[in-house]
């Protein structure tokens, strides 16, 4: 590996793109359209080698340094601009599983797909988000609300050691016992730290998982929505699901039953022990009573391997632009279902294609004792509301309804935010305390003292008093 200050010519060159190049518009490819990044020069980072180079020239060149994957989180933070190299991390090597250790190595860019499919190989499963095309890294730096969540926590609680360029060049492996200020300050701190370029994590035994999603016409959903509210409230822990008020446009992969009109879906994931049915069981518990309440439009509830789990939310696939808002919720009693239900339910005229409550609490509401700054969420729902403009809705139609159902869903409103759900930089956040944020901010001096990577922390210094 070249030092630092000895990166040559040639490779600078072949790794920095400006605009109008190919290789820029491959370096700047977001999933959310919403937001286009546009900065000064752009790099495909495959090796720690390009990273150290770009991370050079940047200081060369004055500019700040943003990092993505996949671009999932394009809108999220500030804009990417004229003073910015945006580095795409897509570095080379695949997942590694140590199994004695269920240990996980993934490089930066990988895909959840990719980690799924490894550990499954082996009875092991990781506690990825609803989409296997969501990026490792991003993901787990913000948190991570999976549909294990409930069973197993905040995803970010599963990271063992991150190895990262900072911005004197260095790579450092970050863990507990290397340096565990810092190792807490990347666990959910808002990033700002250097370019990540592997994590390990550590997975669990999954050999079998019930999940799947039920739909019914939107007729029903004040119904469902009260039974599965009154289920949750005593669900056990191998249980995350969610309840969702769906618009769904009429694309091909989607099936028909579900594009007529307004749908209500209950979906997510129990996770069994090896060797019993108690997946199965508490399963039915949650699905039985709904399945009384309507005709299912559609049910893929069924015990399968882990993989499946990343299908059951039916995620797009392709890029899109994506407008929404999020709020972490209370207890939500009758009124605050009704509320809900007033503002996205049928005849209500929403425009969102989801509007999702996420069952919190479980291991979710439980920081482990070496947490990171961000490892547990302090509320029972987390709301997400989302739109796309598909003819006739546009995106001022979404923000307003986003605004209405915010405006009645305050009085539950916890007022903290949950990092991987903030479509919009601009939106109200709240993730961490003043005293965490004051503490995140005087490790990131100390790494990157001249703020380098000042341009990729979350917004999250707004935080509650
Ligand atoms: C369809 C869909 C489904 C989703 N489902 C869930 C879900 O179930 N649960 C959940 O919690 N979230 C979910 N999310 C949100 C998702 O977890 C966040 O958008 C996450 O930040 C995406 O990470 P990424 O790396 O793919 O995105 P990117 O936009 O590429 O990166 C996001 C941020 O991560 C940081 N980052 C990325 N790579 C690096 C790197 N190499 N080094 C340093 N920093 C880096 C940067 O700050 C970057 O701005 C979903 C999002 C979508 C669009």
């Amino acid at each position: 590996m070249t030092t630092f200050e000895e990166a040559p010519r040639a490779s600078l060159e072949k790794l920095i793109a400006l605009p109008g190049r190919q290789a820029y518009d491959k370096s700047v490819r977001v999933f959310n359209l919403a937001a286009a990044p546009a900065p000064a020069a752009a790099a495909t980072a495959t090796t720690v080698d390009d990273v150290r180079t770009a991370v050079r020239y940047a200081r060369q060149e004055g500019l700040g340094v943003r990092m993505h994957s996949t671009g999932h989180a394009a809108a999220s933070g500030r804009p990417v601009g004229a003073g910015d190299l945006l580095i795409r991390t897509e570095l080379e090597g695949g997942v590694e599983i140590d199994t004695a250790r269920r240990i996980a190595r993934v490089p930066a860019g990988t895909q959840w797909g990719a980690v799924i499919d490894a550990a499954q190989r082996h009875g092991l499963a990781a506690p990825h988000g609803s989409s296997g095309l969501v990026g490792v890294v991003g993901y787990l730096l913000r948190g991570g609300v999976s549909f294990y969540g409930r069973a197993k926590g905040l995803a970010v609680n599963c990271v063992r050691a991150i190895e990262l360029v900072t911005a004197d060049g260095q790579l450092r492996r970050v863990d507990l016992s290397s340096d565990p200020e810092l190792f807490w300050a990347l666990r959910g701190g808002g990033g700002g730290f250097g370019v990540v370029t592997a994590v390990d994590i550590e997975l669990f035994a999954a050999t079998s998982v019930v999940t799947g999603a039920t739909y019914w016409s939107a007729v029903h959903a004040d119904r469902i929505l009260s039974r599965w509210l009154r289920w949750s409230r005593s669900a056990p822990p191998e249980a995350t699901t969610a309840f969702r008020v769906m618009n769904l446009p009429p694309l091909p992969e989607i099936p028909a039953a579900l594009t007529a009109g307004p749908v209500v879906c209950v979906d997510g994931a129990v996770l069994g022990s090896p060797g019993t049915d108690g997946a199965q069981r508490i399963a039915d518990e949650l699905l039985n009573p709904l399945r009384e309440v309507g005709e299912a439009l559609v049910d893929t509830w069924h015990a399968g391997r882990p993989s499946a789990v990343a299908q059951t939310h039916m995620d797009p696939t392709e890029p899109f632009p994506m407008y929404g808002d999020h709020l972490l919720l209370d207890e939500l009693d009758a009124d605050g279902a009704a509320e809900f239900l007033r503002l996205v339910g049928i005849g209500s005229g929403s425009p969102l294609v989801n509007a999702e409550l996420r069952q919190l609490g479980g291991a979710l509401s439980v920081p482990p004792d070496t947490g990171g700054a961000l490892a547990s969420l302090d509320a029972r729902f987390a709301y997400m509301g989302g739109g796309v403009p598909f003819e006739p809705v546009t995106v001022d139609d979404i923000h307003a309804h986003c605004a209405a159902v915010r405006e009645v869903l305050e009085p539950w409103n916890t007022g903290w935010t949950a990092p991987t759900f903030i479509d919009h930089y601009a939106q109200p956040q709240a993730h961490l305390s003043a005293e965490t944020v004051a503490a995140v901010d005087e490790i990131r001096r100390r790494i990157d003292p001249a703020g380098l990577f000042r341009g990729d922390i979350a917004t999250n210094a707004t935080a509650l008093s």
